[in-house]
């Protein structure tokens, strides 16, 4: 899409024109560039504050956009639109983000932004959920096409009952001979109709199958082929369920790498997802039956312990830190020596708090503790601590 580019109008002109270009009414125009009518039939105090409501952000949307020299495109009008109302909570951090990082926004900053979100929009999540659906779908076609077998197989089994008794009172008259012909022509359709079916069921059956595959790689990353946020948040509440059944305990750890973005900064992002790759593996070999590891997020794992006391828990994930401390990382690419790397963690005891959402957040809380005490250490959330 072309960008549309501010003329010599003044800023009302250009608002009015960027109203006219996105679609919105005259109404809403005149509201936004020529001065307030005087409405004959909208005496309403209500409607006029409203009114004042949208012109206000009308004009501050279009003052962002000059503000930051932004092309006036629906996408930027958009994200403008979304960074002042806060309607889009990702929207606004990450332009809030970038503001106080840099000061300002520029077109290919915005763009990104936009881009970013789009993708977001199609993440494993959002699959999963589209799967899900579809598998509700089939499972309805299933059980219709099942029925209708039944149904068919019952019709044709009372046909060929009805046929039988026929043939042997017939004492050889021809409607009734014709009459046999056509049930038997039916029953022959009826077992068609549900050859038909069972064909279709096999495929539906197939379609199931390859749906299943396709959750699975919805749950896994790709990255590392560790289980992603989505599979662990499934595997969370199994793990609670599980767990409250047994009477068993059951710990959280976060782990984050230390310094991430300077590794990435360093030796290339590249680089980076070959560090991640790695300390993925290292943390892969704690994961069993009763212990899972997902990449939660960007350089940020997370990890399931059931049936572990929360200070055993703590041990696990701090003797992979010492281990990954101790190790000294090439790249391959380069041959350059790395630096230490090394990661933090927060480990929290789920069932300490009244929702395993708390527990999470205490976990992700100690994590920040062991980051601002200096990192490389791992550190169990206590309730006492708390707030
Ligand atoms: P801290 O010790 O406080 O955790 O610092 P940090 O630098 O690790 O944390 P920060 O959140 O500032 O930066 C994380 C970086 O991780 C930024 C982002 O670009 C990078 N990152 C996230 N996902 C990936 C990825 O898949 N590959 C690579 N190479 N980098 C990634
Ligand atoms: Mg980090
Ligand atoms: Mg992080």
């Amino acid at each position: 899409m072309s960008a549309v580019h501010a003329s010599s109008d003044g800023l009302g002109g250009r608002l009015a024109k960027l109203g006219r270009l996105l679609g919105i009414s005259e109404a809403q125009n005149e509201l936004a560039g020529a001065p307030a009518q005087p409405a004959r039939d909208v005496g309403n105090a209500h409607m006029r504050r409203e009114v004042e409501r949208r012109r206000t952000l009308y004009d501050d949307v279009g003052t962002f956009l000059f503000a930051h020299d932004l092309d006036l495109t629906p996408l930027n009008f958009g994200l403008a639109l979304d960074y002042i109302t806060g309607n889009d909570l990702a929207i606004e951090k990450a332009v809030r983000a970038i503001l106080s990082d840099k000061g300002r926004l520029s077109n290919s900053i915005a763009e990104q932004i936009i881009a970013e979100q789009r993708a977001e929009e199609m993440t494993p999540d959002t699959l999963g959920v589209m799967l899900d659906e579809m598998e509700a779908n089939l499972h309805q076609l299933t059980g219709i096409a099942e029925r209708s077998t039944s149904n068919a197989k019952d019709f044709g089994a009372a046909l060929q009952q009805q046929a039988a008794e026929l043939t042997k009172d017939d004492a050889g008259g021809d409607a009734i001979g014709k009459l046999v012909a056509l049930t038997r022509g039916m029953i022959e359709k009826t077992r068609e109709v549900e050859a038909r079916m069972r064909e279709g069921q096999k495929q539906t059956r197939l379609l199931q199958k390859n749906l299943e595959t396709a959750r699975k790689a919805a749950e896994q990353d790709h990255l590392t082929g560790l289980p992603n946020r989505r599979a662990f948040e499934n595997a969370l509440r199994d793990e609670v369920q599980a767990a409250r059944e047994n009477g068993e305990p059951l710990s959280i750890a976060f782990c984050d790498i230390d310094h991430f973005k300077h590794i990435n900064d360093q030796h290339g992002h590249d680089a980076g997802d070959r560090v991640l790759k790695f300390v993925a593996g290292l943390l892969a070999r704690i994961s069993g039956d009763k212990a899972h590891v997902a990449r939660h997020g960007g350089e940020e794992f997370v990890i399931l312990f059931r049936g572990l006391a929360l200070s055993d828990a703590a041990r696990i994930v701090d003797d992979a830190r010492a281990d990954m401390a101790e190790r000294n990382l090439v790249d391959r690419k380069t041959g350059e020596r790395m630096d230490q790397v090394t990661f933090s963690g927060g480990v929290a005891d789920v069932f300490a708090y009244s929702e395993p959402r708390d527990a999470l957040k205490a976990a992700d809380r100690a994590l920040y503790l062991a980051k601002e005490h200096g990192r490389n250490r791992v550190y169990i959330a206590s309730e006492a601590s708390e707030e």
